[in-house]
């Protein structure tokens, strides 16, 4: 029996885009201010989720939801269950939107709201993928449980609350990212490298980051004019602006202080090459003032062995794995003053690696007396090989739906849900070149591409369990 996929998603359309609507309407980022014991993450993820199960109990299936913070949509009947893990929270809407982001508006058949595809669309077209299979009424082997999270944007604290309470699939896909596929999400960890402290000296202070994924926009500096002559630190400070000119600086003094600012640009850790890591230039110019030996440790540190070396090779770290790509190091938050001097490095690893192996290899190359510590959870690297089934499966059906035969499934530096799964990819719902508009003003999907990857789904998920 051959089924037109396409077919059966264009005589739903219309209700796939009211429900996308009403999805759309809800305001679901994290709001812990407004917290209740029924709502602990706010009522706008637990509202949008709550919805979300609703349109499955409207349509006859059985749901679950696991105390507002996850849920599960389940279908068909077996011991194996395919797991497909979507989420219903949001980004805040920041500035920049043209309409209002909670309002959704078809325009040039896109339809523009927070959410539309980072990741109410793509999950609601895995829904309808699933609602078809089921309304067709074809004949399964497999169960699937399409699993909702409502903190995917922070913390996973519901997906981490279904782990603890549910039993989780070992196979399945996230629609949360790119097609053909992504089968392998580097390893994520990061490293707080303590220098010893300086107690007088020309640095007072310096500062910049504020997150660990995030290379550094802007960076901050006081000198004390008391070390330090500020006609030759304004000179040297100019002509390494002129000589920088991918950044841009600003000098101002206030009683004996000189405050030394300098703007590069932010990017996300995984792609620290496409950012201007302002940070690491402030120190390379700071460098080259008369410092104690303290600061220079720490600024020499900063600008021979940190700035522009993304691989860290000159830490001794770079590392390439022929199909997860190369390690990516990158120095994100900086403190310094008379209590504190530490670095805060950011590194996405491929297999080969661990936290032990990187522990050790970065403390060989500190100077003495400087130490690093992993600071807060390393993520291991997730790999599925592009030949497993699941891969085939679901890179198959994007293959017969597009006519793409030639984008090969691919490993990124970031986290997404595929690796809550042993055996977990990220599946969809963007295109090879679409725009890249999660998480930016102006947000949307196409509806050409949600009803194409509505079937894609479909036709992928009904592989995996028929
Ligand atoms: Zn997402
Ligand atoms: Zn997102």
């Amino acid at each position: 029996m051959s089924i037109d996929w396409e077919k059966e998603v264009a005589h739903r359309s219309d209700e796939l885009i009211n429900d996308l609507s009403e999805l759309v309407s809800i305001n679901s980022q994290r709001d812990i201010e407004h917290k209740t014991s029924d709502y602990p993450l706010g009522p706008g993820p637990a509202k949008a989720l709550q919805t979300f199960l609703h349109f499955a109990d409207r349509d006859g299936f059985a749901t679950k939801n696991v105390d507002n913070l996850a849920g599960r949509i389940e279908f068909g009947e077996g011991n194996d269950a395919i797991a497909i893990l979507g989420h219903v929270d949001v980004v805040p809407e920041g500035p920049g939107w043209n309409t209002d982001p909670f309002e959704p508006v078809i325009k040039d058949g896109n339809l523009y709201a927070r959410g539309a595809s980072d990741d109410k669309g793509p999950s609601l077209a895995s829904y309808y993928a699933l609602k078809i299979i089921s309304e067709l009424k074809l004949p399964t082997s497999k169960k699937v449980e399409l699993i909702l999270g409502t903190d995917e944007e922070s913390e996973w604290v519901g997906m981490n609350h279904y782990m603890e309470k549910e039993t989780m699939p070992d196979t399945g896909f996230s629609p949360d990212a790119e097609f053909p596929a992504i089968n392998g999400e580097k390893g994520i960890v990061s490293f707080l490298v303590n220098f010893p402290t300086s107690n007088t000296g020309l640095v007072k202070s310096f500062n910049a980051g504020i997150r660990p994924n995030m290379v550094p926009q802007s960076a901050k500096a006081e000198l004390d004019l008391s070390f330090g002559n500020i006609d030759t630190i304004k000179s040297a400070f100019n002509s390494f602006l002129n000589d920088n000119t991918e950044i841009k600086g600003n000098l101002d003094i206030t009683d004996e202080v000189a405050t030394l600012e300098i703007t590069g640009k932010g990017s996300h850790a995984m792609e620290p090459f496409n950012g201007i890591n302002a940070a690491t230039y402030l120190a390379k110019f700071l460098n080259q003032l008369d410092l104690n030996d303290n600061q220079k440790l720490y600024f020499s540190f900063i600008t021979n062995e940190l700035h522009l070396d993304f691989a860290g090779s000159k830490l001794g770290i770079q590392n390439t794995d022929d199909v997860m790509g190369d390690l990516t190091m990158t120095p994100d938050i900086f403190e310094f003053d008379e209590s504190k001097a530490n670095i805060l490095l950011n590194i996405r690893y491929p297999k080969g690696d661990t936290g032990d192996t990187l522990t050790e290899k970065i403390n060989s190359a500190l100077p003495d007396g400087v130490t690093a510590t992993i600071e807060g959870h390393n993520q291991l690297p997730h790999f599925v090989p592009a030949d497993d089934t699941l891969v085939q499966a679901l890179v198959g059906a994007y293959r017969d739906h597009t006519g793409d035969k030639e984008t090969e499934p691919f490993t990124v530096g970031g986290g997404t849900y595929g690796r809550i799964l042993k055996n977990g990819v990220a599946f969809g719902a963007m295109f090879p070149g679409d725009e890249n508009v999660m998480h930016q003003p102006n947000e949307y999907i196409n509806l050409d591409k949600l009803f194409k990857s509505t079937a894609i789904y479909a036709d992928a998920i009904y592989r995996l369990i028929k």
